[in-house]
């Protein structure tokens, strides 16, 4: 090996290459560096010595097919005779001074990362899974340093909910890019208390919010952007909707004989999904359901007719009518779920008729996020790293869905 070839091939720089040593199936290069005076990283003085310590540090390099590669490095202390510090020399094809793998290795993980597991990578690389999850938590880090509102007009904040040990955040991105602006803890007013502080002088530019109908965050809106107009846009509105349905589900079901409860138990989905969606036999199914549970069926129904709304009103003044009929409909059906959306709506209507207004706030973007960021959720099931799985969602936006962990 030469140190050309290191050069090219495992972006070896600064280093003066002595031996090669084989054992089993790794490869250890001898390197030692070439630098002769450094400055001092604490007063930046050039009245240094470099004394070897006569120690190495074995940094890992690209595997060479199956054969995992290392360089051992002898190591050497930089004594500082301006203000007496010794520190350790860094070592230039390394990020910093505490990584063990030089900078080629951490890029070609984050290649394979592209389309591969974190456990799969680990394999491919022969590196650890703890390093090569530290190597794309320091890129994405880097990446979302600094979160830049741009020219943000429309805001969505939206709970997300990351299961019992991370319980939920708050999410806010902007609706005409897609990007995720900021993260906080919790779902009320409080989590959004230090993105205030970054909206600052943007805070008169927004024209509306998007919220999640179903927590506190209209107070925060009201308070924070009294210029905004709240939007109850149709993707919560439908969530709600569902939500409150699956609560009669389940209702239902409690007072159902056991035979006739495992009917009921995995039709969630045929009352969830929207009705265009069903295949023809789950549709047959649907209408079975319907027709056998009479409540929950005329729930179902009134959720298409609400998705219609959403989907046939062209104007503020139809779907102002409509919002109308449907809630009176809803009082009529006696069916409590019903009422209480119906209440719900005549409480919002501006907010839910807010959507004609600004018609930009379309919710297929939002129901997409929402959908990768439940199978992020599913995904990192177990999940300790909290930081780093709020990078993850930051890089939501721009990831195709891929296995995350
Ligand atoms: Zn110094």
């Amino acid at each position: 090996m030469t140190i050309s070839s290191l050069y090219h091939t495992q972006g070896i720089r600064g280093s003066k290459y002595q031996k090669t040593d084989r054992i089993k199936d790794t490869e250890i290069y001898y390197l030692h560096s070439k630098a002769y005076r450094l400055a001092c990283p604490g007063c930046n003085s050039r009245q240094t010595s470099l004394v070897q310590t006569g120690e190495t540090r074995d940094i890992r390099g690209l595997c060479i097919g199956l054969k995992k590669t290392i360089m051992r490095v002898a190591t050497r202390r930089v004594v500082c005779r301006t203000c007496g510090a010794s520190t350790q020399e860094p070592i230039c094809f390394c990020s910093d001074l505490y990584v063990r793998h030089t900078k080629w290795a951490a890029r070609y993980a984050l290649v394979l990362r592209a389309d591969m597991s974190i456990k799969a990578v680990a394999e491919r690389t022969r590196m650890h899974w703890e390093t090569i999850k530290n190597i794309e938590k320091a890129w994405l880090a880097k990446k979302y340093r600094r979160v830049h509102l741009g020219n943000v007009e429309y805001l969505g904040i939206d709970e997300v909910y990351m299961g019992k040990k991370l319980g939920f955040i708050t999410v806010v991105r902007d609706l005409d890019s897609g990007d995720v602006l900021f993260i906080g803890k919790g779902k009320s007013g409080e989590a959004l208390k230090p993105f205030r502080k970054r909206l600052k002088r943007r805070a008169k530019y927004i024209k509306a919010v998007a919220i999640d109908m179903a927590n506190s965050y209209s107070a925060w809106v009201r308070e924070a952007l009294p210029d905004a107009d709240i939007v109850d846009d149709h993707f919560h509105v439908i969530k709600l909707m569902n939500e409150r349905m699956n609560n009669l589900r389940r209702s239902t079901m409690n007072k159902l004989e056991e035979e006739q409860k495992k009917e009921l138990k995995g039709k969630r989905f045929l009352l969830l999904r929207n009705e265009e969606n069903l295949s023809s036999d789950a549709a047959d199914d649907l209408k079975k359901l319907r027709f056998e549970f009479k409540d929950l069926g005329t729930a179902s129904m009134m959720k298409e007719y609400l998705r219609n709304i959403y989907k046939l009103a062209d104007s503020y003044e139809l779907a102002r009518t409509a919002f109308l009929l449907w809630g009176e409909k809803a009082e009529a059906s006696g069916i409590r779920c019903l009422k209480q959306m119906s209440k719900t709506i005549r409480y919002r209507l501006d907010g839910l008729l807010a959507s004609w207004k600004h018609a930009k706030l379309t919710s297929a973007g939002q129901e997409g996020f929402n959908n990768k960021i439940g199978w992020l959720t599913r995904q990192a099931y177990g999940y300790r790293d909290e930081e780093h799985l709020h990078l993850n969602i930051y890089d939501l936006p721009k990831l195709s869905m891929r296995k995350i962990l």
